[in-house]
């Protein structure tokens, strides 16, 4: 069943705002007026820049930086926005040293690189702070109707697409506040549930519908009746779980389902004043670090990352590394926790030291067992696909817990169905999603008998 009720794009964050911003001040602070033409002034506005090549959703770097640089502000962030229409979240949660600003040609001169992540984030937020809007880019209305299953990033970039070329849309999803990982899964610290928020307020005020409610295999006929086409942005679901007993302790609780909890108001045994004074993060991803940084801010004593590989094999980028170093994070490499059980209020974490076997795979070093101690275990290992509803997708072919799609238009196996975003790319950055979803638009419309945006005009 599809069982709808009003989508709220308001926070319901109990802890006070004044606390929230003491406690997750910005990790890079915005540019002002003056220091955003200052930095916009030193780019080179390269012909082929090679930043805008390294961006996913091929923002026209040079052409919004210049536009900062001539006091054009409101076109610079449209210009943003014509290429992605989460600018304002991409410019914060972006691994800009990996995209932008790591093939920016200042590299090559020895100098920094232009800020483009803290310059498209001046854009955005004086766009938004002086009351911009997105625009329709085509006035007639077009009857054909396409539902998005999940309020993710690639799900808001296709609405959006397919809104602004005239479609009727209509987002839903199981949560109750949309914007999926931007507004619960990426740490306060790097972006708020309010800007989160007001992004999908924007895509709101073009029209496009949301819902919260549950699918499943009556919702999907349901949808399949009802919708012309069906856009798949699901995401991942839960966390993988430990192996081992205890799991359901309720000092045992996943990474996203703590990140969610301090965001969104729940109470959390993390802080100060708490009896969880040391957080134990296992894995060493990005939301192990996005984890464990969120329970030093909320006032953990110690926290220590176990990681049963080495520095080396860790999927968190470098930066964010580093940042947890700064945040007071401790690594402890090649150690495999076992199993862990309770010792009064606190809990006992069993571990093994581990090596690598001749083939490079982690192993066992016997004898080799030690305890640690600690009062909360957060559990970052990795996102399961969301099976459970994707096989219920009639005619979609799965591939290793993927979705199936043509790799130009994001269309799948049934052809009523697109799909893009984490369940296609088993867990990317925001803007992979969003250049996923705007692609799967763009071959919605086609399929629908439109022509695309750049034929129409
Ligand atoms: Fe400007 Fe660097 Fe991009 Fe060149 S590569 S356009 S200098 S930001």
């Amino acid at each position: 069943m599809l069982t709808p009720h009003n989508s709220q794009l308001t926070t319901h964050n109990s802890l006070p705002e004044t606390e929230i911003a003491a406690r997750f001040p910005d990790l890079h602070p915005a540019l002002d007026a003056r220091a955003a033409v200052v930095e916009a002034n030193r780019c080179l506005n390269c012909f082929d820049a090679p930043c805008m090549s390294a961006c996913p959703t091929h923002i026209d770097v040079p052409r919004f930086i210049k536009k900062i640089a001539s006091g054009n502000v409101t076109g610079s962030a449209r210009t943003i926005l014509d290429a992605n229409v989460l600018g304002a979240s991409c410019a914060r949660v972006c691994p800009v040293d990996v995209l932008c600003e790591g093939s920016c040609v200042m590299h090559g001169k020895h100098e920094q690189p232009i800020e483009i992540g803290r310059l498209q984030r001046f854009a955005m937020e004086t766009f938004y702070d002086a009351g911009g809007k997105l625009a329709l880019r085509r006035r007639e209305e077009r009857k054909q109707r396409v539902a998005c299953i999940g309020a993710g990033p690639a799900s808001l970039a296709c609405a959006a697409e397919l809104r602004q070329l005239g479609f009727q849309v209509k987002v839903i999803d199981r949560r109750a506040l949309p914007g999926g990982l931007n507004t619960y899964g990426v740490a306060e610290y790097k972006l708020r549930v309010g800007d989160s928020l007001r992004e999908v307020r924007m895509i709101q005020d073009l029209g496009v519908e949301f819902e919260v409610g549950e699918v499943d295999a009556e919702g999907l006929t349901e949808l399949e009746r009802d919708f012309d086409a069906v856009f798949l942005g699901v995401g991942l679901g839960a966390m993988h779980r430990l192996a081992h007993d205890g799991s359901a302790s309720e000092s045992v609780v996943d990474a996203l389902e703590f990140i969610a909890g301090y965001k969104t108001g729940q109470r959390t045994s993390i802080g100060p004043h708490a009896k969880a004074r040391r957080v134990v993060v296992i894995g060493a991803g990005n939301t192990a670090i996005d984890a464990a940084c969120a329970a030093k801010r909320l006032g953990a004593g110690e926290v220590t990352i176990l990681y049963r590989r080495q520095r080396e094999h860790m999927s968190a980028f470098d930066f964010e590394y580093e940042h947890a170093l700064r945040e007071g994070v401790v690594f402890c490499w090649a150690t495999l926790p076992k199993a862990f059980a309770a010792k009064g209020d606190a809990i006992e974490l069993q571990c093994i030291a581990m090596t690598q076997d001749e083939t490079g795979q982690p192993v066992p070093v016997p004898g080799s067992e030690f305890t640690i101690e600690c009062d909360v275990v957060i559990p970052a290992i990795g996102q399961s696909p969301l099976l459970e509803l994707l096989s219920q997708v009639r005619g979609v072919a799965m591939e290793h817990g993927r979705v199936v799609i043509q790799r130009t238009t994001g269309q799948t196996t049934n052809p009523k169905y697109f799909a893009g975003g984490d369940c296609v790319n088993g867990g990317r950055e925001v803007v992979d999603a969003v250049s996923d979803g705007k692609r799967a638009a763009h071959g919605i419309a086609e399929w629908l008998g439109w022509r695309t945006e750049a034929q129409v005009g």
